[in-house]
């Protein structure tokens, strides 16, 4: 049977802490707050969940696996380099990305306001059309689901289709 599917799906999930005096990065861009994300990289949880999304549409090992938090060159690491790697797997493997969707989930920081911003800098690094990027920023009212006062969270789903 061949594996050559027109098209596949992915979906990825990630969280982090927030922590004061840390840069906050969602999508590639710096949004100012008074809380960042902790994390050996730079903590991008939607670059990283968006990352886990292209590897799962192609069963490939996941983001921990590929860029090991306890491999100090990580320490630190923009992750829109590891997004690049990603993305040069996904060609390799023969398919592009067509489209995303994604959640932000955060009761603390007002995300709203800055998704224009991330999708447009997600557009660019993408290269795909800004009207084929979802974000969407919420909140969980008060359930305290995966403690949203002290984190962001994100999930992304992709769809990738085969180049011909
Ligand atoms: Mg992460």
């Amino acid at each position: 049977m061949s594996n050559r599917l027109p098209w596949r799906l992915g979906i990825g999930f990630d969280a982090h802490c927030l922590k004061k005096g840390r840069k906050l990065m969602l999508g590639g861009t710096e949004i100012p707050a008074a809380y960042g994300l902790a994390g050996h990289s730079d903590a991008d949880v939607l670059l990283h969940a968006l990352i886990d999304g292209l590897l799962g549409a192609l069963a490939l090992p996941d983001i921990g696996q590929l860029f090991p938090d306890t491999d100090p060159a990580y320490r630190n690491a923009d992750s829109r380099q590891l997004l690049k790697t990603v993305l040069r797997m996904v060609r390799q493997k023969g398919y592009r990305l067509l489209q995303l969707d994604s959640i932000l989930v955060t009761d603390r920081t007002k995300l709203a306001p800055h998704i224009p911003e991330i999708r447009q800098n997600l557009a660019c690094l993408l290269k795909v059309p800004e009207n084929c990027i979802g974000i969407k920023a919420k909140t969980t009212e008060g359930t305290r689901l995966a403690l949203p006062e002290k984190s962001i969270s994100a999930l992304v789903t992709v769809l990738l289709a085969a180049v011909k």
